[in-house]
Formats: structure tokens, C-alpha cells, sequence
């Protein structure tokens, strides 16, 4: 599927652009909202288009077991089958987190895992991956990667390197006319020299954009940040850059900052199901006792329909009955409200403002 990238502006690392793909176009950066098993965290994909959030990423891992890659291709793919008009990244599983995976399944053609549904053990190769998703019908799809633990050894990380070099040239052999757009999956874990042989192998291939991989087990934000800056002056500046699994407020404004357009998180939702809502004044704990009488919404400045309709008190309520709409509302106003921050950053990018600003009660 063709897609059309236009960069807009630069202030300093941090970038705008307009990206157009099918149908949709997307201004960036924006925020991307995983729905592994084609939901987000109880909330149905008309519950996150309430909130403006406009692309959804599936774990093809999962659903080609789950309901199976036949059943969503035969209901009219990813898009019906959701009832989801948005943008929809279709990625492989981190398959070290998948069940019965272990090291030695893990081979140079690609990965034994156990099928949950059959019970069957199944191979996932780079070329499955490609033709299950391509199955699927998403907007962009992510090549299948060999991603070693961040902290993992020189030596180790460089064997990675190479697999996924390969695993990457064998994926784009299995694309059609009919594929979504395909991203490559940079590694090299906090090795610089391993940063750049991974997108020099990944370079040679005609990839739509490329995901900035390996970052989920880093334990601290300065080391995010550092590699983020390092592998971003790697990248070809005209392709879309992506990173999965952002884990903080501030690993989110360092994504901002370095230039990236696409940004996973669950961090919203992660928030609400903890009865966190997100402010101007920061994370507020609304099952907290100085919220039981309190008539205002849950940030003054949000109109999004949850902060229309229902109060601090009455959500608070919600979460003390244990009863799952209170964390369903209370996420719905964090997917708004984070993805009104983000827009807010992008105008700031636009008119050569700083960011840091907007997220200051966060980080
Ligand atoms: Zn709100």
C-alpha cells in the first residue's frame, strides 16, 4: 500500500509532518493506542474514536490464533472487523513474551512457539508473519524482529543483529501488491556501532519506516533518551520513525523531541485503570477521600465527553464500588486529554516553541 510522508517542520530535533496512507491521514507526531487482542484495556474501538485518537496497533501473534488470521480476512479484515475507520500497525509479538518460547526455539528462519488455541507447536518466520498480516489488511505492518534483551552482552547483541538483518531481507520477499506498508525493526540494543549496522542492513531495503526496537526493558529514562537521540541521527530523515511501548511521561516528551512521528503507548490507559486521571496539575488519584464530594470534572480545561457529563465524586464512586466503568470513563479522559497534549506539542514544534512546558507537571 502506497505510503505518502510529507515533514513539515523541524524545531531543533523535534518534527512535524503530514502522513497519508489508503484513506487516512494523519498529522504527526501522534499517539498510537495498542489494541493487542483488538481492544484497548475494556474499551471498544468506538470508546478510543470518542476520544480522537486516530491509529490502533494489533499484535498479529495474537490474533492469528485468536480469532485467527482466516476468520478476520473472511469478515473484511483488521478495519470491519474492529469497526474501526482509524489508522491500524499490525505487529508481531515480542516473542520472548510469548508462551513455551524459549531460547532454543529461537533459530536463524525464525521462532517455535506454542499455539494457545491448537495446542500445536507453530513456527513464526519472517515470511508467516509478512503473509499473515498481509492477510489482515492493516494500514502498515511491522517486519518480524530479533529483539535481545537491552542489557544482553556485546557478542549476543551483534548475533541478533545479523538474524534480524536477514529476517529483514526474507520478509520483504514475501510482499504483493496487495501488502499494507512495511516498517523495518532497527536493534543493536545500547551499542551505537550495532545501532548503525543494523540500519545500514535495513537501509538496503525499501522500507516504508522504520521502528526504533529493543527499548521496552530499559530501566531508566536518561538511557532511553540517549539511544533514542543516537539511533534517530541513524535514520534516513525522510522515512516515518516509530517507537512501541512508551513506558513514561518523560520517555513520551523525549519521543517528541527526538523527532519521532509515531508513538505507541498505553500509558492512558495504564493511568485509568489505576483511577489516575490526567491534568494540567498532573496524575490525579480521584479515589482519593478529598474527591468524595467534589462537583468538578475531572480537569477543568477537558471537554471531552466523560469531563461533560460526570464528576470527580461521581467517578470516585465508580471506583470504590469496584464497578469498571469508573477505570473505562476515567481512561477514555486520559486517551483525550494526552492525545490534546500531543497536539499542543505539535503546534508548539510548529512555531519553534519548546515542549517541555506542556508536559511539566507530568515528568
Ligand atoms: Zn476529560
Amino acid at each position: 500500500m502506497k505510503l505518502d510522508f510529507k515533514l513539515q517542520h523541524h524545531a531543533e530535533t523535534a518534527r512535524t509532518a503530514q502522513l497519508t496512507i489508503g484513506r487516512q491521514t494523519l498529522a504527526t507526531p501522534s499517539l498510537i493506542i495498542p489494541a493487542p487482542a483488538l481492544a484497548v484495556h475494556d474499551l471498544a474501538p468506538a470508546e478510543v474514536k470518542r476520544s480522537q485518537i486516530k491509529g490502533l496497533s494489533i499484535d498479529e501473534s495474537i490474533v492469528s490464533q485468536n480469532p485467527g488470521t482466516e476468520t478476520v480476512r473472511d469478515l473484511g479484515g483488521l478495519h470491519r472487523f474492529m469497526a474501526w475507520d482509524g489508522l491500524v500497525i499490525a505487529k508481531p509479538s515480542d516473542f520472548r513474551h510469548l508462551p513455551l518460547v524459549k531460547k532454543n526455539h529461537l533459530t536463524k528462519d525464525g521462532v517455535r512457539f506454542h499455539d494457545v488455541k491448537t495446542g500445536a507447536v507453530r513456527l513464526m518466520t519472517p515470511q508467516t508473519v509478512i503473509e499473515s498480516q498481509t492477510e489482515l489488511q492493516p494500514d502498515i505492518m511491522l517486519m518480524l524482529s530479533q529483539t535481545p534483551s537491552y542489557y544482553a552482552p556485546y557478542d549476543y547483541v551483534e548475533k541478533a543483529v545479523a538474524i534480524n538483518s536477514t529476517w529483514a531481507a526474507a520478509a520483504v520477499q514475501k510482499l504483493t501488491a496487495d501488502s499494507p506498508a512495511l516498517f523495518g525493526v532497527m536493534q543493536g540494543a545500547g551499542f551505537a556501532q550495532l545501532r548503525k549496522q543494523s540500519i545500514d542492513a535495513l537501509s538496503k531495503i525499501d522500507f516504508s519506516g522504520y521502528v526504533i526496537g529493543g527499548l521496552s526493558d530499559i530501566d531508566n529514562d536518561e538511557e532511553f533518551d540517549r539511544i533514542l537521540k543516537l539511533s534517530v541521527d541513524l535514520l534516513p530523515a525522510d522515512k516515518v520513525r516509530m517507537v512501541v511501548d512508551v513506558q513514561s511521561s518523560a520517555q513520551l516528551v523525549s519521543a517528541l523531541k527526538n523527532g519521532i512521528d509515531l508513538i505507541e503507548t498505553s500509558l492512558p490507559t495504564h493511568w485509568g485503570r489505576y483511577g489516575k486521571a490526567l491534568t494540567a496539575q498532573g496524575l490525579l488519584p480521584i479515589k482519593k477521600a478529598r474527591f468524595a464530594a467534589d462537583p468538578q470534572p475531572l480537569a477543568e480545561d477537558c471537554h471531552c465527553p466523560v469531563c461533560e457529563q460526570y464528576s470527580r465524586a461521581y467517578l470516585r464512586h465508580l471506583l470504590h464500588m469496584d464497578d469498571s466503568v469508573g477505570p473505562r470513563l476515567i481512561s477514555q479522559h486520559n486517551l483525550w486529554y494526552l492525545r490534546q497534549l500531543v497536539s499542543q506539542a505539535r503546534l508548539a514544534i510548529m512555531h519553534d516553541q519548546p515542549i517541555t512546558a506542556i508536559f511539566e507537571n507530568l515528568i
